[in-house]
């Protein structure tokens, strides 16, 4: 018996070569031989090699089907199974197409064909059908095998299942691009919209339109609502903006309750685009304006709409925004529920208010404010408190009243530190009040914003400053408007109880001219409401408002909050307050606001309230 042994050997030349030794014993003459057969097998050890790799990766867990030159399959591996469903006897001789979705066109394949045949490869992704009828897409590499006469003799295709990559992908699209609550595209996609339909615009010389919309009343029906509602309530607006509009146009969603539009190439003359884009948006607040049923009752919630027209790409994305939003805060101030165009005043009043921002902050270091105080009485006209009022003493423009200054001080948020010389001012003075026998009864009204509310520090604050002043804090109240309808309901709510919690009062200012339903109003603790003077004003000439008159007397009493009338200016309606139930007054039948050395001085001549 031989034996055979496989080895490198090194041959003369240095190469190394696979040889193959046969030694086997024989008998030769009597006499025994050992022979040996040395056989290169260098070539055969090689194609051994290959068919090895071959099997290995065709083992892989990439499905792979081998055609032949006419297409039909020879071979499929397991993963092909795997993937497709189909098993080797169901697809062997068979042609690869019955693989196809049907998502593909003829010149789809036309393509892939003509880079096989020309570069012997393809890759790519393809929408296939698996046995069970789901499409899925797949990564490809379709590759010719050619023979040694350089004729095509096999097609080798290598895919993978990618849908998983795939769903991964379009989750990431999706949450990077959509806002997930209405499925509306977000900020970032709107942007990337905006930018292609200006690009657009310069190409077909059409005028667009950017369209800013923020709900009128959200916060406080989500507030009073709950959140849930609220989401109900937004997915419902994007649906009929979406439903209202052209497929072309766009609604996105920057979160909270502002949504944009563009209007896509309206019409080439600027003035006809303009009566279109304003037709459009007489049309949408009109959509918004209709109730929406929460809960099983009836809500409205209005739009406010700022528009821009574009044409062409000229003006920054940034300014267009900024136009829209400019121009839709001029919306909200003209009553809301209506749209404005942006214009160039605008744009200056504007500019206006970012020179007053700057004045602003040297009226901070220069100490520029003053405080002046106005009387609050009791139904015989007997001074019970006061209310502070800031001015601004401006160096060259004289008295600026707050109505014109807070709102720029609010936006910018001056409003914190200038809050804070308001309340330490109030303090200082209602301390000096307290040294006086006549006067340390009087409580002060202060009135605070809400971004000076809301600060995370702002009742710690207010307990330093009591502190400090030694204050009595049951003669201290913090005004804060209607329209503080907060993000955070609860948040403010557990403020107002840590300030009450301290004997301080909160009294709701302006009451009657924002939005407040009652069951909101019901949920803060309020001990006050101060009806707005505009109600006052009307009284004897406005039936309606005086039924809201006394209806609010009527609430606080239910409520079991005190009311106060504000802006009174003659006896009849100092009298038809009385009448309606009012117990505290303001206004200028009182009392003009006004500086503390004057009050103090006049204080003398006053009738006072017995203690
Ligand atoms: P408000 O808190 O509702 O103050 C009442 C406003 O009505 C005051 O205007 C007052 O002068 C005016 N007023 C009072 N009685 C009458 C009246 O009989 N007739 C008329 N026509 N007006 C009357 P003022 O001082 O111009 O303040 C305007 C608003 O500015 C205030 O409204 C308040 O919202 C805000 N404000 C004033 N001072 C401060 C402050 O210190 N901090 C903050 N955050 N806001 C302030
Ligand atoms: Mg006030
Ligand atoms: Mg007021």
């Amino acid at each position: 018996m031989g034996e055979n042994h496989n080895l490198t050997a090194r041959c003369k030349d240095g190469s190394e070569i696979a040889v193959e030794i046969g030694i086997s014993p024989m008998r030769l003459d009597d006499k025994r031989y050992v022979v040996a057969t040395i056989a290169d097998i260098t070539e055969r050890s090689a194609i051994e090699q290959e068919l090895q790799i071959a099997a290995t990766a065709f083992d892989s867990h990439e499905a792979m089907l081998v055609t032949d030159s006419q297409g039909d399959i020879l071979r499929v591996n397991d993963a092909f199974t795997k993937v497709t469903g189909y098993s080797r006897e169901e697809v062997i001789g068979k042609n690869p197409n019955i693989l196809q979705s049907g998502r593909h066109s003829a010149d789809f394949y036309h393509d892939m064909w003509e880079r096989i045949n020309q570069d012997g490869c393809w890759q790519g992704e393809i929408w296939d059908r698996r046995k069970n009828g789901e499409v899925y897409p797949k990564w490809a590499t379709i590759t010719s095998v050619s023979d040694k006469n350089g004729q095509v003799s096999n097609y080798v295709s290598i895919f993978s299942d990618i849908s998983s990559v795939k769903k991964a992908q379009d989750q990431i699209l999706e949450l990077a691009y959509y806002d997930p609550l209405t499925g509306l595209p977000n900020r970032r996609r709107l942007v990337e919209y905006l930018e292609r339909a200006m690009v657009e615009s310069k190409r077909s010389n059409m005028f667009g339109a950017l369209m800013f919309i923020d709900l009128d009343n959200f916060k406080i029906i989500n507030d009073t609502l709950g959140h849930e509602q609220g989401d109900v309530l937004l997915k419902e607006v994007a649906n009929r903006l979406t439903t209202a509009l052209r497929e072309v146009d766009i609604v996105a969603r920057l979160g909270g309750d502002e949504f944009v539009v563009i209007l896509h190439e309206l019409e080439s003359d600027g003035n006809r685009a303009m009566q279109y884009a304003r037709h459009i948006g007489e049309n949408l607040i009109r959509i918004l304006a209709k109730p929406h049923i929460l809960e099983g009752r009836s809500y409205v919630c209005t739009g406010s709409l700022g528009i821009t027209m574009y044409y062409g790409n000229e003006v920054s994305i940034d300014e267009i925004f900024r136009s829209s939003d400019v121009a839709m805060y001029e919306a909200k101030k003209r009553g809301r529920n209506s749209l404005r165009f942006f214009d160039p005043e605008m744009q200056a009043s504007l500019e206006k208010r970012s020179q007053m921002e700057s004045d602003l902050r040297i009226a901070l270091k220069k100490k520029q404010f003053v405080l002046y105080f106005q009387k609050q009485v009791d139904n015989e006209g007997r001074i019970i408190g006061m209310e502070a009022l800031v001015r601004w003493a401006h160096p060259e423009r004289g008295m600026i009243s707050p109505s014109e200054f807070i709102p720029v001080c609010e936006d910018s948020g001056l409003i914190v530190p200038v809050g804070h010389w308001i309340l330490t001012e109030s303090c200082r003075t209602l301390s000096q009040w307290q040294q006086h026998d006549s006067m340390k009864h009087l409580k002060l009204a202060v009135n605070i914003s809400i971004k000076e509310f809301m600060q995370d520090d702002f009742v710690s604050q207010v307990n330093l400053l009591v502190d400090e002043y030694g204050v009595h804090s049951d003669r201290l109240e913090l005004e804060i408007t209607e329209s503080m309808a907060h993000d955070d309901l609860d948040a403010l709510i557990e403020k107002m109880h840590q300030l009450k919690k301290t004997g301080i009062s909160i009294a709701m200012d302006d009451f009657g001219t924002g939005y407040s339903s009652l069951s909101y109003l019901k949920k803060l603790p309020v001990d006050i409401i101060k009806i707005d003077r505009s109600f006052v004003d009307d009284l004897g000439v406005n039936a309606n408002n005086e039924s809201i008159v006394k209806t609010i007397a009527k609430v606080g009493e239910s409520f079991g909050m005190d009311v106060l009338a504000e802006g009174v200016e003659t006896e009849e309606q100092f009298r038809l307050l009385i009448e309606y139930g009012y117990k505290q007054f303001q206004g200028y039948y009182f009392g003009k606001p006004m500086t503390a050395d004057k009050f103090e001085e006049e204080f003398q001549s006053i009738p006072r309230r017995e203690k």
